[in-house]
């Protein structure tokens, strides 16, 4: 039984236990998984921030703050192989564990999962890997069901956050059941669609059985070769499992006096929730003009590995035609083909592979809605469905000059910049004047806000391949084109996630780069998340931070400076005592990010003094700062000025004027920034700091 609010909008889903106290919430995607694996269970929780799938970890997070979540332990780990290594002992200890990541960062985990599935796990462990068509947020549009076959793990696909929570929560039994680690694999529109679901006024974590010793958990390769066995054959079995269980097939017959249905429509993920609407608004249009659809059979495939391949088999059975609606790769499409030449069936499978759908991005309920009305044959439904528009007899030259040009406002193109007040542009903008306009130089940036550094006018990322990467690309820059400074870029989230190994090598192979790690103590971009350098915690006592500058001395880094980026004369110094030492070399920028700080009052113009040269724009490009229509002076947007007060080291005339630095103090000074403004910290070589 379910409590039902009397208010509530909505018919709900039961998330844990139907017999407990529930109550009524509406719930992305992302928090019902995060509710699923607490009524699961779930004991350990770790992973590494990336949208689409931050908002587990900080859920289950929350939760645990407010005493919901009982018995859990969530962390942010500081990269994904790491959070995973974690989830393998907990898991080998008897406890259900949940890992989460954006697809990209299965990419890091890998090299722990491959082992991980030979040498099998104990208590139930669900990686839930969040993918990213179009993409969104990502560099790649990379697919995890293929990394699910590559590594042999069992993969479920959810259409929609209720079907995500139900995967969740079979996940881990089946998980337990075969000792497997089970991948559940949402993408963006699923992890971020909302819905109420009634859930548990209370979870508790089960508690673990324990670790025991067992030869199978050392992974020789002898035990590699039986393993792999014992991987192919639970592969059978739960195919035939969730084959059963897990991917519906419908028949749906517009005319019973037909034959049985030639045509097929087999879908997976969120494509399976546009399809199916696609096809219901095509049987309406078929109803309202009185024409019947031919009949057809559809089949969503929410496991799509290991393949249901008995299922699909039953389902191909006397088709001739199968269109496939998927995103990402052609993941079903293959399998089906597969099984169609296995079985020697005579359908025709039309997907991505001969162009019939996407071949990349997003589907959309409108695009199912053409190819679908093609594919049955009833394209004409499609087009009379616009024609009312077009052909009403009220809509004269006048109107339909108005809707033609409704049709063209498209909203402006607005490409992501650089908050205002955001560090980041003043540590660039300091690099640049360092660095002077002879100077040659390849700047590899790295993932996070300051990728943002490559728009017009800092124009200051050359390359961005991956978490680190910059590092380890500006010492193959160094070697191979040495007329030109390399410098390498990186957030103080990513120095920690897959930074400081690549500084050890260059360390090691005394590589002549210089690294500015632009440290606003955050992980920014994924939405604020802590990480090793703040001390913060999820489950609430602070550690020791670590603090980065230590870490570049103990790797070895023989140059080390700091500034505060909001500080233009200090950041240049800063960067030129770092640019000029021959081998590895770093810059410390350390000011917080401008969305966790109290702002001061915004900036001010004096328009006696400005005499519209555009400096303050065109060096540093700030969005709170415009020209005034008359293009005599420019004006600044209050509402997005933080008062950070860098601008006013950038105007030639002293036009603009900052409270804070009328007053002589830091912006923004609190627990996580530095004093540089009167101390700028140097170590060079011997030790001493100076
Ligand atoms: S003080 Fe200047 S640089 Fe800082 S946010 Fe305001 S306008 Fe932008
Ligand atoms: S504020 Fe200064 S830099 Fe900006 S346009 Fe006016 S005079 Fe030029």
């Amino acid at each position: 039984m379910s409590l039902h609010a009397s208010n509530s909008p909505a018919p709900s889903h039961v998330i844990g236990d139907a017999k407990g106290a529930t109550q009524r919430m509406l719930l992305m995607g992302n928090q019902a998984c995060a509710w699923a694996a607490l009524a699961a269970g779930v004991r350990v929780v770790a992973g590494y921030p990336g949208t689409p799938s931050s908002e587990v970890v900080d859920t289950i997070a929350q939760l645990h703050r407010q005493g919901i979540a009982q018995g859990v332990h969530v962390e942010w780990s500081d990269n994904e192989k790491a959070a995973l290594e974690v989830l393998a002992g907990a898991s080998l200890a008897g406890a259900r564990c949940l890992f989460t990541c954006k697809q990209m960062g299965l990419n890091v985990a890998s090299d722990a999962l491959m082992s991980l599935n030979y040498v099998g796990i104990k208590g139930g462990l669900v990686l839930y890997v969040a993918d990213d068509p179009g993409p969104i947020s990502s560099q790649t549009e990379q697919d995890t069901r293929r990394y699910a076959s590559f590594a042999k793990v069992p993969v479920l696909d959810p259409a929609s956050p209720e079907q995500l929570a139900d995967m969740v929560t079979q996940a881990f039994d089946v998980s337990e059941k075969y000792g497997a680690p089970v991948i559940v694999r949402p993408t963006t529109r699923v992890c971020h669609a909302t819905t109420f679901f009634d859930v548990p006024q209370q979870t508790h974590a089960k508690d673990p059985s324990g670790f025991e010793r067992n030869s199978k958990w050392v992974i020789f390769p002898k035990r590699a070769y039986e393993a792999h066995a014992e991987v192919n054959e639970r592969l059978v079995h739960i195919s035939d499992e969730l084959g059963e269980s897990g991917n519906p097939i419908q028949n749906v017959a517009s005319d019973a006096s037909v034959s049985a249905p030639k045509l097929g429509i087999v879908f997976g993920g969120v494509s399976s929730a546009y399809a199916c609407e696609a096809l219901r608004i095509l049987r309406q249009k078929a109803q309202a003009a009185r024409r019947l659809l031919p009949p057809y059979k559809t089949m969503q495939v929410a496991s799509p590995f290991p393949f249901p391949k008995k299922k699909a088999a039953q389902f191909l059975s006397g088709l001739s035609d199968v269109i496939v609606f998927e995103e990402l790769d052609h993941v079903i499409e293959d399998s089906l083909l597969q099984v169609v030449g296995s079985q020697h069936l005579k359908a025709n499978i039309h997907g991505k592979l001969d162009h019939t759908t996407q071949e990349r991005g997003e589907n959309s309920t409108d695009d199912c809605l053409a190819r679908l009305a093609k594919f049955l044959g009833v394209e004409g439904l499609v087009e009379s469905a616009s024609a009312p528009k077009d052909a009403a007899p009220s809509a004269g030259p006048t109107a339909q000059a108005n809707l033609e040009s409704q049709a063209d406002l498209k909203p402006p193109m607005r490409p992501p910049v650089l908050c205002a007040g955001c560090p980041h542009r003043g540590s660039f903008y300091a690099v640049k004047k360092a660095l002077g306009r002879r100077t040659p130089a390849v700047w590899c940036g790295d993932i996070g806000c300051y990728t943002l550094g490559n728009a017009k006018p800092l124009d200051a990322v050359d390359t961005c391949l991956c978490m680190g990467g910059g590092i380890t690309m500006a010492q193959g820059f160094a070697t191979a084109d040495p007329q030109k400074k390399a410098l390498a870029f990186v957030g103080d989230s990513t120095f920690f996630a897959s930074g400081m190994t690549g500084i050890a090598n260059a360390v090691y192979n005394q590589h002549d780069i210089t690294v500015f790690v632009l440290d606003n103590s955050t992980t920014a971009m994924t939405g604020g998340q802590p990480h090793p350098g703040t001390g913060q915690t999820l489950m609430g006592p602070k550690s020791a931070p670590i603090q980065i500058a230590r870490v570049l001395r103990a790797l070895g880094v023989r140059c080390i400076t700091q500034a505060n980026p909001l500080y233009l004369s200090q950041s240049v110094q800063a960067a030129k005592i770092a640019l000029d030492f021959d081998g590895p070399s770093a810059v410390i920028f350390k000011a917080p990010c401008a969305q966790y700080v109290k702002r001061e009052p915004a900036c001010v113009v004096d328009p006696q003094r400005c005499i519209g040269c555009r400096v303050c724009i065109t060096t540093i490009g700030c969005p709170a700062i415009s020209m005034r229509a008359d293009g005599t002076c420019v004006q600044i947007d209050a509402n997005q000025c933080t008062g950070c007060g860098l601008c006013t080291d950038v105007c030639p005339h002293q036009a603009l004027s900052t409270a804070c630095r009328e007053r002589g103090v830091i912006p923004f000074k609190d627990e996580r920034s530095i004093d540089t403004a009167s101390d700028p910290r140097v170590f060079v070589e011997d030790g001493e700091v100076r």
